[in-house]
C-alpha cells in the first residue's frame, strides 16, 4: 500500500504530467499559427509523451493499490514572443518537473518506500533527456537568431522527430 503523503504526491505529478502535455500543446498550436509545421509537429509529440507519463503515474497508483484523484489544470500560455521564448519556457517548465520528481524520490526515500524509488528511477533518467533536447534546441536558435534559411532547416530537422517512449 502507498502512504497517503506518496499517494497525494503522485497524484499531484499526474496533474502535473497533464498540465506539461498541455502546456506544449499550446506551443503546437503557436507553432503552427507561425507556419513552423515541423516545430508544431515536435511540441505535439512532446505533448503526446507528457501524456503517456501521466499514465504511467496513474498505472502506478493503481498497481501499489492506491487512489487516483484529477487535480485542475490551469489555461497554459497561449502566445510567445518567438521560437526561442518558447522553448526556454519549455526548459523552465521541464526543471521544475524534474525538481518535483526529485521531491517524491526524497519523500519515497524517507519513507523507504523503495518501489516508488525504484519507479521514480525511470523518470530521473527521463529529465535528463528531456532538459537535454530542449537545451540543444534552445543553442541551435541562439546560433541561428532571426535567420529565415536558418529556422527553416531546423524545423524540416524537428519535423523528423518520431514518438519514441
Ligand atoms: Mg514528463
Amino acid at each position: 500500500m502507498l502512504s497517503e503523503k506518496i499517494q497525494q504526491a503522485l497524484n499531484r505529478q499526474i496533474t502535473y504530467e497533464y498540465a506539461a502535455s498541455y502546456t506544449y500543446l499550446a506551443m503546437a498550436a503557436y507553432f503552427e499559427s507561425r507556419s513552423l509545421p515541423g516545430f508544431a509537429h515536435w511540441f505535439r509529440v512532446q505533448s503526446e509523451e507528457e501524456r503517456a507519463h501521466a499514465l504511467r503515474f496513474f498505472d502506478y497508483v493503481n498497481d501499489r493499490g492506491g487512489r487516483v484523484y484529477l487535480g485542475a489544470i490551469d489555461e497554459p500560455q497561449n502566445e510567445f514572443a518567438s521560437p526561442l521564448d518558447a522553448f526556454e519556457q519549455a526548459l523552465v517548465h521541464e526543471q521544475r518537473v524534474t525538481a518535483a520528481i526529485h521531491a517524491i524520490y526524497t519523500l519515497a526515500a524517507q519513507e523507504n518506500d523503495y518501489a516508488t524509488m525504484s519507479m521514480l528511477k525511470w523518470f530521473i533518467d527521463e529529465q535528463v533527456e528531456e532538459e537535454k533536447s530542449a537545451d540543444e534546441i534552445i543553442q541551435h536558435l541562439k546560433l541561428i537568431s532571426n535567420d529565415g534559411v536558418g529556422l527553416f532547416i531546423l524545423d524540416r530537422k524537428l519535423g523528423e522527430r518520431t514518438g519514441d517512449k
